[in-house]
Order: structure tokens, then sequence, then C-alpha cells
């Protein structure tokens, strides 16, 4: 039985890391059936604005599975990545990166084991690009994060750690400052956690992590953490052990899997025969282990650690220094089929349990709800004082109360002991039920019409209180 795979040999050097990874895929003797289509620059200049041809989108919806080379977006033809669009339109929800020590290959860190499994969620969080200018000069991007997404996450992450017998799994967030939506993502890890009492689970925020990375990279196993930390977290990590050219990936969702190194089409080098083919290929290797293929998987990995012992390397690790072509490289470690190395010791690789979670939309229920206020954002430059007056009248006109008045998260009125912080154009006004009552459409309304009379208004948000508990956090200086 041979599987089939959509194979994209993408832009740049694409066609020789690519080339080089299916020729040795090959060579190992499993069945592969590839299905070779198009995405990237020639796509985008043929007038298709997303960068992918139905066809292969056509062909990535037959066989679930694909092998990409780097793509590109070429100056003139359209601003949205091809990449991008596949990971959106696939829901490839899990991006994983192994992170490990090369033998041969001289790193500051050398000697010190690396190997780490980074899981980085790769679909919510700011990354989302819903954006907006609240001013010309104030500028907002929503970071939205979901307790679904995260559940999500941590639940991969966790079986990513048994299908690979690793031992703990670390979750980065910055919880302490950013409360409900990296705050979400800690309580989901902790709640799921339990679930897996055989692994050690360990909250860090992610800048200390950042810092251990650094300082005691050999302490890490599986890192799980929110899109935009582990954007950063992983090319940390690429960078510990000898560059993008040693940095394999995965993009994984239900059903869905897409393999590709984390490099782009490095276009100095395209057509040269120089560039390193490992982080492509080794992405191959995990493309191997998703479809059950371990033995053939074993092989080309230790094969390549061989090679890389026998001192056969591209000119990106040692420049001029013998370096061979891409070409030699490829032959070099099929000829090394076989030979084992104890860099890696073997590890009994399973395949990864993808997480089942219910199908609800409303994914969290609540009980009881209730909207006891409004958020106003205003684009103004009255002074504090005037401004807080000229509320408190608008909002005691309509039975409510003007809570406070701050500027980027800090209270400016009233005022903490009479300090401001540098002022711009943009402020919140947050308005509050007097009473018990709930804050009705008509009501809110009435008071963005009053505000409209006076002042311009952008962005509203509604307070709201799930089940007890206040549904927005507080300014800087709010009681
Ligand atoms: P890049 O293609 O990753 O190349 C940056 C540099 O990294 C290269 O000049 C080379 O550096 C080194 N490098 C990359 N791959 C290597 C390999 N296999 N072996 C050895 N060294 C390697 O990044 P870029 O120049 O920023 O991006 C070029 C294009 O690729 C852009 O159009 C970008 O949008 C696209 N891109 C696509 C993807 C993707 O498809 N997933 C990802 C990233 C970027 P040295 O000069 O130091 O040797």
């Amino acid at each position: 039985m041979s599987t089939e795979v959509t194979l994209i040999y993408g832009d740049g050097i694409g066609k020789e890391v690519v080339g080089a990874t299916k020729k040795i895929i090959d060579a190992t003797g499993v069945k592969i059936d590839w299905d070779v289509c198009e995405a990237g620059a020639e796509v985008f200049k043929r007038g298709i604005a997303s960068g992918v041809p139905e066809e292969t989108l056509e062909s990535i919806k037959r066989t679930r599975l694909l092998l990409k080379g780097p793509l590109e977006t070429p100056v003139g033809y359209g601003e949205k990545s091809a990449n991008v669009t596949l990971r959106k339109l696939f829901e490839t929800y899990a991006n994983i990166r192994p992170v490990r020590e090369f033998p041969g290959i001289d790193t500051p860190y050398k000697g010190r084991h690396i190997d780490i499994m980074i899981v980085r969620e790769n679909v919510e969080d700011l990354y989302a690009g819903i954006e907006h200018m609240q001013t010309p000069g104030v500028a907002q991007t929503l970071k939205l994060i979901t307790r679904k997404g995260c559940e999500k996450i941590c639940t991969f992450a966790f079986e990513v750690a048994l299908a690979e017998g690793r031992k703990t799994v670390h979750c980065a967030t910055k919880a302490n400052i950013m409360k409900f939506s990296e705050g979400m993502m800690k309580r989901a890890f902790e709640d799921v956690a339990k679930k897996y009492p055989s692994i050690e689970a360990k909250h860090i925020i992610v800048d200390n992590c950042a810092h251990q990375m650094v300082r005691t990279p050999e302490e890490f196993d599986v890192i799980v953490t929110t899109n935009m930390n582990g954007d950063i977290l992983s090319d940390l990590g690429s960078g510990l052990v000898g560059g993008l050219g040693f940095a394999p990936g995965a993009n994984l969702g239900t059903g869905i899997a897409m393999f590709e190194a984390v490099h782009g089409s490095a276009p100095l080098f395209a057509g040269k025969n120089v560039i390193n083919p490992i982080a492509v290929l080794l992405s191959g290797v995990m493309m191997l282990r998703h479809i059950g293929e371990f033995e053939a998987a074993y092989t080309i990995e230790q094969a390549v650690l061989a090679t890389l012992e026998d001192g056969v390397y591209t000119q990106d690790v040692r420049k001029n220094e013998g370096a061979v072509s891409t070409t030699e490289f490829t032959d070099a470690i099929i000829e090394r089929f076989g030979r084992t190395s104890s860099a890696w010791p073997k590890r009994d690789y399973k395949k990864i349990k993808m997480p089942e979670l219910s199908n609800e939309r409303a994914y969290v229920k609540t009980t009881s709800r209730k909207t006891v206020g409004l958020d106003v954002f205003l684009e103004t430059t009255q002074e504090v004082n005037t401004l807080g007056a000229d509320l408190e009248k608008i909002a005691s006109d309509l039975s409510l109360h003007l809570k406070m008045i701050d500027s980027r998260g800090v209270k400016i009125y009233p005022s903490i002991g009479g300090l401001l912080p540098d002022m711009v154009d943009q402020c919140r006004a947050r308005f509050l039920m007097n009473d018990d009552g709930e804050m009705d459409l008509f009501l809110t309304l009435k008071l963005l019409q009053n505000i409209g009379e006076k002042y311009s208004w952008m962005h509203t948000e509604r307070l709201t209180v799930f089940d007890g508990e206040n549904g927005f956090t507080k300014a800087q200086g709010e009681d």
C-alpha cells in the first residue's frame, strides 16, 4: 500500500531542498505516491490572489498530507502569504518544532544535549490579523484566545510528550499581565495536565522561559505556548542548535498534516546547489513518523547524524572549509543508510494521538450573564478634567455613572495623585449602571448618541459579568 502525499517544491531553494528530501525518502523504499502541485510566486503571478491554485487545494483535501518547500509572495502580487492561507484554510492549529543538538555542529551549546519540542498554537492570538487604527496615531490588534483552542493545543502537547516518551511539559505564558487571554492558556494547561498524571506539568512565565532556554536549554523537554510566544521561542530554539538549515517543523490539525522547514526560500542561494537540505529532510522524517513509517524515519535520521559525524556538511556549517554541494550531501546521506549514531539515542516513537474535543461552538457555558456597563473609546485631545466633567454629566442624565477614564490602561480621571502619563489623542471612558440593573440596548445607544454630540467615539466594549465574575479587567489604578 502506498501513501499519497501532496508535494510542493515551492520557491527559491525549494526545488533543491525538497528534491533532496524526496530522493532520500524514496531511497528508503517507503512507498509514497507523490502528487506534485504548485503554490507560491508563479501562482501569484498568474493572478491567483491566494497563491494556491484549486488543483493544489483539491489534492490536499484528498491526501490530507503535505510536504512543502518555502513559498514567496512576490512584491506587487497581493499582500497575503500562501503559507498562511494553507495553515488557515486547513486549520493546522498546532505547529511543532524540534530543537535538538546535532553532532559536529559547533555552537556555544555543544555537548549540552539540547532536545526540546516546541508546541506553538498556530491559528489564534494576535496572528488572527484583526487590526484597526483607533486614531491616525493609535493602532489596535485584537488578541483572541479561546478556551477550546487552549485545551486543544495543551492536550496536543501532552500527546506529543506521550508519543515521544518525554517526561515534562512546560507551558509558557504571560498570564501575569494578560490575565484573561494568556491566563486562559495557563488555566486550560493546568486543567488538561490533570488528565496526564505520568507527565510533569510546569507553568513558566514566557520571558523567564526565554531566559532559561538561553541559560539551561537542556532542562526543557516539551514547551507549549501561545502563537506569538511560540513564534519567538521557536526561533530562539533554532538559534541554539545551528540555525535555519537545521530547523524542521510540522503544522498539524484534525485529520491534516503539513510538513515544512522553518526557513524561507533563501533567494540568494537558489539554483546554486549549496543549500543545507536537513531542515526539510527532518520535516519529511516527521511526516514518515506521522504515517507510521518509523523504521524509514529512523534510518534517515541516523544517516543524517552519521553524515555530520563524518564531517560531511554544506557550506552553511563551516564556510569554505571543504563543504559539499546539496546533491553530494544528499548522496552522502543515502550512502550511510544503516549506520547508527550514539548522538541521538533511539526513541520509542508512537503516532501522535490528535485531541478529540466537542464541536460545540458555545464551548464554555454559563448559567448567568449580565451587562453592567460600557467601555467607550474616544478620539479626543480635550483637557482631562473638562472631559471627565462632560462625561459625568452625560452619564448622570442617563442614570449611569462614569467609573473612570484611562489612557492606554492607566487611570487619568480621577487621576492617581495628580499624575498623568504621556497623553495621546485616544482614551477609554468606563460607564457603569448606578444600581443593580442591566444595561440594555436602548441605554447603550442613547449613551453613544449623547457622547457623539460632543466627542468622537470609535470603539465600544460591553462590560459583562459571567456567572458572577467580571468579564473585564480594571485599569491601572482603578479601584
Ligand atoms: P530565509 O529564506 O529563511 O533565508 C534567510 C537566511 O537564512 C539565508 O540567507 C541563509 O542565511 C539562511 N538559510 C535559510 N535556509 C537555509 C538552509 N536551508 N540552509 C542554510 N542556510 C539557510 O529568510 P528570508 O530571506 O527572510 O525569506 C526569503 C523568502 O522566503 C521571503 O519571500 C519570505 O516571505 C519567504 N519565507 C517563506 C517561509 C515559508 O514558506 N514557510 C518561511 C520564511 C520565509 P545565510 O546568509 O546566513 O547563510
